[in-house]
């Protein structure tokens, strides 16, 4: 058992149930929402958010990991107001997503020019974890960043490595979004071993996307925790592609380093909104609804369900 801060407050981990280690309430870009406000209504957005969120409580979920960090509209206000509505539990994280270069804040900060200067970010996540967020009070449980199709570019990596220090520092585990198509955890995994980072602490996220069972094994034989995390989004990978490499790596062993989620939001700006209605299963009520139900079909067993839903995420979010 350990203490486990979420926007609500602060839980023993016994009381996270069952988790979605991949879910975002929000995905915004603020500035220009700021500046073109036509598409965010501040009531509407937040009184969606309570009722999806409440819809996913009711559907037997009791948990969300949000990993909405910096790159991708985190604001922890608004994620405690919501939290304050809703039963569910939403565990928040710190970090910087991108797949190429750091936040223009950053890039003139720290290690540049060949000078041996001590990099900002590090100390910001590690305040998000020991202090709490902005003047929020609320702690993040986990760290997030990103590498994808791009790869390890030098951005990717110095933010790679402070959540690395960061991790090492305080514990908490580790996230990354990956791109197993070309797969990019084996290059995650080149960094964190030379910094002594154990895998065990560390989710790939988006494993699901590929059908390349093998490339997944050679990653959990590593110790990694797999992200099976984006049900829902067909356009990548679909339906039936997903349920069976989840069944496939539960035939070869590998079930303690499964987590399930879908990777979705109640309001994501990245895309026109009449484009979300080409992906309609990219909703919180997915797995719910047709994975698990199909998990069955297949000889996935309650336990094993369970074992995904509720003892994994517990174990890695413990640290
Ligand atoms: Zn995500």
């Amino acid at each position: 058992m350990a203490e486990i801060p979420t926007a609500g407050g602060t839980i023993d981990s016994g009381a996270l149930g069952r988790t979605l280690i991949h879910e975002h309430v929000f995905v915004i870009s603020p500035e220009v929402l700021q500046n073109y406000p036509e598409e965010w209504d501040e009531q509407t957005r937040v009184r969606d958010a309570i009722d999806k969120l409440s819809a996913l409580k009711a559907a037997g979920i009791d948990t969300i990991f949000d990993p909405t960090v910096i790159g991708l509209g985190r604001y922890i206000p608004r994620i405690v107001e919501i939290a304050q509505q809703t039963e569910i539990n939403i565990v928040v994280a710190t970090g910087v997503y991108t797949y190429d270069s750091v936040p223009k804040f950053f890039r003139l900060r720290g290690p540049i020019l060949g000078m041996d200067l001590p990099d900002p970010m590090a100390d910001m996540f590690i305040r998000d974890i020991t202090q709490g967020i902005a003047d929020t009070g609320i702690r993040a449980a986990f760290l997030k960043c990103a590498i994808d199709e791009e790869g390890m570019t030098n951005d990717v990596e110095r933010i790679l490595r402070a959540v690395a220090k960061a991790h090492l520092e305080t514990g908490a585990p580790v996230m990354v979004h990956t791109h197993p198509g070309t797969k990019r955890g084996l290059e995650v995994h080149k960094v964190l071993a030379g910094m002594g980072v154990d895998p065990t602490k560390v989710c790939l996220a988006h494993s699901g996307d590929t059908g390349d069972v093998d490339h997944l094994s050679e990653l959990a034989d590593l110790g990694y925790f797999l992200g099976m995390d984006r049900f829902g989004v067909d356009v990548y990978a679909p339906f039936e592609t997903r349920v069976d490499t989840v069944v496939k790596l539960i035939e070869r062993g590998y079930l303690a380093q499964i987590g399930l989620a879908h990777d979705a939001s109640c309001y994501l700006d990245w895309v026109e909104q009449s484009m979300l209605a080409m992906t309609p299963n990219w909703n919180y009520l997915h797995i719910s609804n047709d994975v698990l139900p199909e998990f069955r079909n297949r000889g996935v067993t309650e336990e094993q369900i369970d074992t995904m839903l509720l003892a994994n995420p517990k174990r890695w979010i413990e640290g």
